[in-house]
């Protein structure tokens, strides 16, 4: 039986070990806190599930393959709420989207401002040009999917050990302890950078995020204004109304950085939230959380073998987009574990064009 190590049970890790335990590998997953923890990238509330990518299929594919996943997961963790586009230009990003969803099979509506009041109540029409709405998109519950990627790994038969890794040649320390495997994956997120200096350039940035207290009435789908660039979703249990601004935040060292959102940031959604969702206007704060991107160049993800340590390989990059497609990256990386596919050259290391299109078209701040 081949064996595994894999560091980091964020969506990436812990969805890999689950589908290494899976196909039968002898996996130990190891973290520094317990898998759904508030200081990593995967922990939190929610998280979209959209297969919009504009013109990219590659994205396009793996988010819907990924929804088969976290389906068969179960449990509740996907929501399928829809996802409703908030398109401000007809011939712009979501325009492209469109015509993959369509070239692809994947459900997709055009719908008039005032139709879409439907998915989302109270929504506030003026200045929209359209909504397009996938119907099979949706919502995922972060931290309690990561919780159970793991649970059912280790069911499947990993092992998780808890404590701070570090490289050691081809291997992976744990305080005393070496561990040694076939195939060893550091998917560590943020920190990924931190442990291979010359091999990722990842840019860690400060984001910050406010959920509104909103009943059962304001039930709905998600929604994206990819050129605002805000999104969020309707009303979901026991979250509440969530609002987002999607511009790269400051940077920010994801050991340090606030688990609280600013009181600005919490200001400038209450004040989209009064444009776009006017009734919600007053609505109270129910909470305000804070995370960290990490970012590639191009906002692609990274998944390549390490090039000096044969069976050691780089997981990560997730670039503010990552966390549905987790289960369907597990599945290309196993695939490449177990020889039977090439590396997705996208995910390669070296050098990228930069670009942010497969998340926002909002900029970072000044
Ligand atoms: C505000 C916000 C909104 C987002 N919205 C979306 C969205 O709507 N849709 C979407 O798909 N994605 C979204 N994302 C992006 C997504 O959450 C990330 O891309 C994804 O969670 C990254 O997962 P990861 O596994 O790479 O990292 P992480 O979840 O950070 O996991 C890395 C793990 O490695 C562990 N680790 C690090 N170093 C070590 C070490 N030396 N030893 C042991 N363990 C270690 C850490 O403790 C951590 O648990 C959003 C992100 C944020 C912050």
């Amino acid at each position: 039986m081949p064996a595994a190590v894999v560091v980091g049970a964020g969506t990436f890790g812990a969805s890999l070990a689950d589908r290494l335990a899976g196909e039968g590998w002898e996996v130990t997953l190891v973290d520094r806190f317990a898998p759904g923890h508030a200081r990593a990238e995967s922990g939190g509330e929610t998280r979209l599930l959209r297969c919009s990518h504009g013109d990219d299929v590659l994205y396009t594919r793996l988010a819907r393959r990924a929804r088969e996943l976290w389906l068969e997961l179960g449990g509740g963790v996907f929501v399928e709420s829809g996802v409703a586009w908030l398109v401000r230009r007809e011939d712009g990003w979501e325009a492209e989207s469109e015509r993959v969803l369509r070239a692809e099979g994947i459900p997709v509506e055009r719908m008039a401002p005032e139709e879409a009041l439907r998915l989302l109540p109270g929504l506030s029409p003026d200045g929209l040009a359209h909504v397009l709405h996938e119907p099979e998109a949706g919502v995922l519950h972060a931290a309690r999917g990561v919780r159970a990627l793991v649970e059912r790994a280790q069911a499947r038969g990993a092992r998780l050990e808890l404590g701070e890794a570090e490289p050691e040649g081809g291997a992976v320390r744990v305080g005393e302890r070496v561990l040694e495997a076939d195939a060893v994956v550091w998917a560590c997120g943020a920190w990924l950078g931190r442990l291979f200096p010359e091999l990722v350039p990842l840019r860690v940035t400060l984001q910050q995020l406010t959920l509104f207290e909103a009943g059962p009435e304001w039930a709905g789908a998600g929604w994206v204004d990819f050129d605002g660039p805000w999104y969020g979703h309707a009303a979901i249990e026991p979250h509440g109304f969530k609002v987002a601004h999607d511009v790269d935040g400051p940077p920010v060292d994801p050991d340090a950085r606030p688990l609280e959102a600013g009181e600005q940031a919490m200001r400038s959604a209450r004040e989209y939230l009064a444009m776009r969702f006017p009734e919600l206007a007053d609505a109270r704060v129910a909470s305000a959380p804070a995370c960290h991107y990490s970012l590639t160049a191009d906002s692609n993800f990274l998944f390549a073998a390490h090039p000096g340590e044969p069976g050691v390989w780089l997981l990560g990059g997730g670039s503010g987009h990552g966390f549905k497609h987790g289960p369907a990256v597990a599945e290309h990386v196993a695939s490449v574990l177990g020889g039977h596919t090439e590396p997705e050259p996208r995910f390669a290391l070296g050098r990228r064009r930069p670009g942010r299109k497969l998340r926002t078209a909002g900029s970072s701040p000044p």
